[in-house]
This record gives structure tokens, C-alpha cells and sequence, in this order.
């Protein structure tokens, strides 16, 4: 396994933390003084490349202060309690809906066998263990936090998953937007424009709140974006433009799936294919085609946005 350490800026460096494909889902050291915080976790299994981050700048685990889990969908909280576990000092910062999960996963963790067995989480997850209460600290919308000489904004934003944080970050004009501003891959933007989408993996897609927080993120005058899928995005005003038609273009497919009153497997069939469809006009007009690699690295976010969308649909 390698490694891909990129500083960013000074103070921050993306770590890739080898969930599924390299550059998928990143996971982000800042460095302030002498203090240290990690925003997003992944998995387990990533932990050993978060300690080597450590390394590689210098800092000892006992130096980490936060940890930041912008929400609880486990390739974003999963590694929390080890890494914690590996950082003695370090308070798990999350919402309030995420911090009851973290302390105790076993509801998580069960849901979670059963929509991919034993050995499937094993291999993606690894082991989630509880954490004592008085390590999490539960930040609220709009609640600033002084770390060194920087004062980090958390800001609440649903539309993802009702459980999810944002972090601005005014000392680099960026925010850590976990999966609220969308997803985007570094193989998607070869000399084409940028092509980030929004998440509706289940269950917690709502198309209003979805555009409330993309308005949220750029309220606080950002520069950048930092994606857990994956690295820094800076031309906001653009970015936000193509979410907002996007999260559009999914409330309409979302629509379609009610109007059509199906139901079961012909319902997430529908969803699939529309959902699909979408993604191969947006490569298309891109000069991008959803074949190869391209196909490998979108395949699941098209597997869970269908489902997402096919639940949703089903509750009407
Ligand atoms: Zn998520």
C-alpha cells in the first residue's frame, strides 16, 4: 500500500486512505503549532496510515487534540474509536445523533453486517469498538472552537445525512464538507471541468436541506473545499452552481421513482437506471466515457444513490 501525503497547504495535508481505490476517500491532518487534529477517520484500517502521517510531520500521538467526524456513515467515523485509542489526548468531535454511535456502535455496527455480511464488513470496516462517553464531545450548529491560534466554526448541515458537521477553517479560507458540498474523484477531472455530485446513499437524502447547506458552505466566504471523495476544490461559486442543478436532478429522478408506483426490485431497477443515465450524460459532456476505471471507481456511489433514492421513493 502507498501513501499519498499532499500538503495542501502548510498546516494541512490530505492523507489517502486506500478505501477502495486510491484518491477515494481522504482523511486530513492539520497541523496548528504544535497541536494536531484529524478531520475524517475512515475505516480501521486506514488508522496505521493516519499514525504515519503523524510520523512523517514530526508529531507524536500524544500531540493529536481533535478528532473530527464530520458524520457517522462508517467510511467517515469507522476508524474513530482505534484511532483514539492511538491518540491518548484526543477529544472525538461529532453532531450530537453521531456521538451516541460512536460511544456505542453496536447498533451500527450490526445494521451494517446485515446489509453486507460478517466477512464483508470485516474486510471494509474492520473492528468498531464503543468508546468511553467522556472521550466525545458533542458540537453544535454555529459553535466555534478555539485550536492554537485558530478558531474553527462547526456548522450543521443536513441533505447528506441528518447527522452531519461541517468545519470552516477561516486560517485557510476552506471547509471540510465530509459528503455536503458532493463527492468527486480525482479520475474525473482529466482536463475536464469539474465534475462533483451530491450523495443520496441511504437514508438520508432531502433534496431542501441538501441546498440549504451547500448555501451554508458558501456563506462563510471559503476559498476551498476539502472532500472526504477526495482532496481540495476551489472555485466555490461554479462548484456550487453545478450541485445545486444536480441535487435538482435528483429530486426530479426521486420524483420519477413515486410517479412511476412501482414497487421492490422494479423500483430500484428504475432508480439504477436512472440514476446511471445521469451519470453517463454528465461523463459524456465531459469527453469522459463510464467504462473502465471510471466505471470501478462510480459503480458503487451509482449502486448507493439508486438505493437511497429507491427507499425514499418507496415511503410515498
Ligand atoms: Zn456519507
Amino acid at each position: 500500500m502507498t501513501t499519498l501525503n499532499n500538503a495542501i497547504h502548510e498546516s494541512i495535508i490530505t492523507i489517502d486512505c486506500n478505501y477502495m481505490f486510491p484518491q477515494f476517500a481522504a482523511s486530513y491532518l492539520m497541523i496548528e503549532g504544535d497541536r494536531a487534529a484529524f478531520f475524517e477517520t475512515n475505516t480501521s484500517h486506514a488508522v496505521p496510515l493516519l499514525m504515519n502521517a503523524l510520523k512523517e510531520n514530526h508529531l507524536e500521538p500524544e500531540q493529536v487534540e481533535y478528532i473530527v467526524v464530520t458524520h457517522i456513515h462508517l467510511d467517515h467515523s469507522g476508524g474513530a474509536t482505534l484511532l483514539a485509542q492511538m491518540c491518548p489526548n484526543a477529544t472525538i468531535l461529532a453532531h450530537d445523533k453521531a456521538a451516541r454511535h460512536i460511544i456505542d456502535p453496536e447498533k451500527l455496527v450490526n445494521g451494517a453486517i446485515q446489509v453486507y455480511g460478517e466477512a464483508e464488513f470485516q474486510r471494509l470496516y474492520g473492528q468498531i469498538d464503543g468508546i468511553n462517553a467522556q472521550r466525545v464531545r458533542i458540537m453544535e450548529d454555529g459553535e466555534k472552537l478555539r485550536f492554537g491560534s485558530r478558531e474553527l466554526e462547526f456548522i450543521y448541515t443536513a441533505g447528506h445525512a441528518w447527522h452531519h458537521l461541517c468545519i470552516h477553517d477561516p486560517a485557510t479560507r476552506g471547509v471540510f464538507t465530509g459528503d455536503s458540498f458532493g463527492l468527486g474523484y480525482p479520475i474525473l477531472n482529466q482536463g475536464s471541468p469539474a465534475f462533483i455530485f451530491p450523495s443520496t446513499s441511504p437514508i438520508g437524502f432531502d433534496a431542501d436541506e441538501a441546498r440549504k447547506s451547500i448555501k451554508k458552505i458558501l456563506k462563510t466566504g471559503a476559498k476551498q473545499v476539502y472532500l472526504t471523495h477526495f482532496g481540495t476544490y476551489t472555485d466555490l461559486e461554479k462548484n456550487a452552481e453545478t450541485m445545486l442543478g444536480f441535487i435538482d436532478d435528483m429530486e426530479q429522478i426521486l420524483n420519477n421513482a413515486i410517479d412511476s408506483k412501482l414497487t421492490g426490485a422494479g423500483l430500484e431497477m428504475f432508480c439504477l437506471d436512472e440514476i446511471t443515465w445521469f451519470f453517463e450524460k454528465e461523463l459524456n459532456e465531459r469527453g469522459l466515457e463510464y467504462d473502465g476505471l471510471i466505471k470501478d471507481v462510480l459503480k458503487t456511489d451509482i449502486e448507493l444513490n439508486a438505493k437511497g433514492i429507491a427507499l425514499l421513493a418507496g415511503q410515498n
